[in-house]
């Protein structure tokens, strides 16, 4: 059974257009392998004169031949997917792109020309392009697991034609590498999902994803066909493919730069007559300037608003803020675009898809992190898109699950129809509410309604959790979240409705709601990712010693919090109306204030140090002992109010 073990892991590769990644299945999960600081591999190689290497020349891959790929247009190579398998016919529209030259080779096929620096020239095929590439992934995967490295899955567009295919493949065999597989994209993004890899996979089951990148836009509808039989894995036929292979995030950072030109020209005095021409600029400001540009993007995702500023001479500066709402009428036509794409894509699929929308939608690619797109697309399929995974990293991901199905190693992964840690959030004084116990079936939902307890809090963190124990430091943090912008209220008035969903994917969806003030925020994960069952086993056996103890701990972190709520709370009116009640009872009340509050104050310090009973009791009885005070309070802030 173990044979395929011996002959090391097969990894995941993900060869993109501009980056690529490679992840391995491993300990029931996938996981996206780094080394020297590096995951994601631009897709970008550069070619030097070295009389020591192989050939004379040495290919530099990554990072650096990305950074001086405008220093060195000619003899660096970015973008080699557009041309894999392809005639010089096929990519004649995107040769103005590339930026290097692309001529016929053998058979018509396209490959690269790069002048090398004494003038001379070589030509390069997109084979031996990417197969650089997958050799430096292959080299991170052995510097990261220790060991060698020789099979991999490897994905390509759901679009690929077999001789795109066939070339992959023996980029593959050129990097010493077995592609054990060819898995598509979107595929491997439904994959990472856990679509499709479970036993009860629902039949039919259909997923659109939709991949919007920095250069070029994908979306395909898939349709999942459970196995038969035991062990065998779902397959998945691609319904439908659209996109555009010139559409992606290049273009809003394009039209930034293009609103800052316009500006900085206008300031320097030429309002020439609207018209201008962006490469009147220097390179290097061009560059400058689409740096900002993708920056106060990204920034924009985040934040409601982004400035810039540009010193552009001696006294002469561009200070600009765009806010989210003017950043999203400027890119409103270009996220319809990608739109129009999924609509050709869903009528293409309508014959097998009948009136029925899709069960779920995957975003893939770093654009689809900008708020808009998110939106647009949830309210064009009509549902909330997965999230969860990181958008650069989900096809690689889904690559390694591929792997570890291929391997046998993730058949011991986790089932997902039951959920097999409670999740909860972190309540006042480090506690852990749960909202879903362990062991519920997915689908599962859950609702609780939380306050605050401070006063005035305008933002309430949630941090979402993991485990069995009762302490948010022995539970696994899945996450945190901010719900801000709550108008200022006393501590307990405002009303946060948090809602805890698991689909039958195991994706979790958390939602936080103010009533009063009708904000509202969340945050989506996979809480089985990175767990193993020996893991899940463990933490269990743990909750099992410590459930004592925590028990206690968790009811001294309530006592703490309530009891300092009615501390606060009786302090005040007993300042404000204590010369209203005879002095015994004042006495009796100050006396216990004390003693309360002297207990919290050691509890704070050592849980262990103060008897939870005794906690209880002190507090019942100073809640008692506050009646009268209370009715004072109650009938003169009535008086107060018929004045
Ligand atoms: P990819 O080709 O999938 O690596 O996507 C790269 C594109 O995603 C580039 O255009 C990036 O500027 C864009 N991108 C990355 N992060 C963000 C972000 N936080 N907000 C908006 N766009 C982003």
């Amino acid at each position: 059974m173990n044979a395929p073990q011996e002959k090391g892991p097969i990894v995941g590769i993900d060869l993109g257009t501009t980056n690529s990644l490679v992840a391995v299945f491993e300990h029931g999960a996938p996981r996206v392998l780094e080394a020297r600081g590096v995951s994601i591999l631009p897709s970008v190689v550069r070619y030097e004169q070295d009389p020591a290497a192989p050939g004379g020349v040495r290919p530099v891959v990554g990072e650096d031949a990305k950074a001086r790929a405008v220093e060195f247009p000619a003899r660096t190579i970015s973008s080699a997917k557009r041309l894999m398998g392809r005639s010089i016919d096929d990519v004649r529209a995107d040769l103005p792109y590339l930026g290097y030259e692309v001529v016929r080779g053998e058979y018509g096929q396209a490959r690269a020309r790069v002048t090398l620096e004494d003038g001379s020239s070589r030509e390069v095929t997109p084979q031996e392009v990417s197969a650089t590439i997958l050799r430096e992934l292959r080299g991170l995967a052995e510097s990261a697991l220790g060991r060698d490295v020789g099979r991999a899955v490897v994905t390509v567009p759901a679009y690929f034609d077999d001789s795109q295919r066939q070339a992959t493949r023996d980029a593959g065999r050129l990097a010493g590498l077995e592609v054990v597989r060819i898995v598509n994209e979107p595929t491997a993004a439904a994959l990472a999902y856990g679509i499709g890899t479970r036993a009860d996979a629902r039949e039919g089951e259909t997923i659109a994803v939709y991949d919007l990148g920095g250069g070029t836009f994908d979306v395909s509808v898939l349709r999942l066909t459970p196995s038969e039989g035991e062990g065998g894995t779902s397959f998945f036929q691609v319904l439908s493919t659209s996109g555009d292979t010139r559409l992606g995030g290049d273009d809003v950072d394009h039209l930034l730069v293009s609103l800052f030109a316009r500006e900085i020209r206008g300031l320097m005095g030429d309002d020439g007559a609207g018209e201008f021409d962006l490469s009147s600029f220097p390179p290097a400001t061009r560059r400058a300037l689409k740096a900002f540009g993708e920056s106060v993007k990204c920034r924009l995702s985040e934040d409601e608003s982004a400035s810039v500023r540009i010193q552009i001479n001696e006294g002469l500066v561009y200070e600009r803020v765009v806010t989210r709402d003017e950043f999203e009428s400027m890119i409103t036509p270009w996220v319809e675009r990608t739109l129009g794409a999924c609509g050709r894509a869903m009528r293409d699929a309508r014959e097998h898809l009948g009136d029925g929308g899709v069960d779920a939608v995957i975003l893939v690619g770093g654009s689809t992190r900008v708020p808009l797109v998110r939106q647009r697309v949830g309210e064009f399929f009509g549902i909330e898109p997965y999230t969860a995974l990181d958008p650069d990293r989900v096809v690689a991901l889904g690559a390694a699950v591929q792997a570890g199905i291929l391997s046998g190693e993730a058949t011991g992964s986790l089932l997902l129809d039951v959920i097999p840690l409670s999740l909860g959030v972190e309540t006042a004084g480090g506690a852990v509410a749960k909202l879903i116990v362990r062991n519920s079936t997915a689908p599962a939902r859950a609702t609780e309604m939380f306050s605050t307890g401070v006063d005035g809090q305008t933002s309430i963190k949630i941090n979402v959790l993991q485990g069995e124990r009762e302490m948010v430091e022995d539970c696994r943090s899945l996450g945190v979240f901010e719900l801000s912008g709550i108008p200022p209220m006393p501590a307990g008035i405002p009303q946060l409705e948090v809602e805890f969903l698991v689909d039958a994917n195991g994706v979790l969806r958390v939602r936080a709601h103010e009533r009063r003030s009708g904000k509202r925020a969340g945050l989506q994960v996979v809480p089985n990712h990175g767990l193993t069952r020996d893991e899940v086993e463990r933490i269990e056996r743990e909750s099992y010693a410590h459930a004592r103890e925590d028990m206690t701990r968790h009811r001294i972190a309530d006592l703490i919090t309530n009891s300092s709520l009615d501390l606060k709370w009786i302090g005040e009116r007993l300042d404000r109306f204590g010369d209203k009640l005879d002095r015994a009872s004042r006495d009796d009340l100050q006396k216990r204030i004390k003693s309360v509050g002297e207990m919290v104050g050691r509890a704070r310090t050592d849980w262990r140090s103060v008897e939870p009973n005794a906690l209880h009791a002190a507090k019942e009885a100073l809640d008692r002992a506050s009646v009268r005070l209370q009715e004072i309070s109650i009938s003169e802030s009535l008086r107060d109010g018929e004045r």
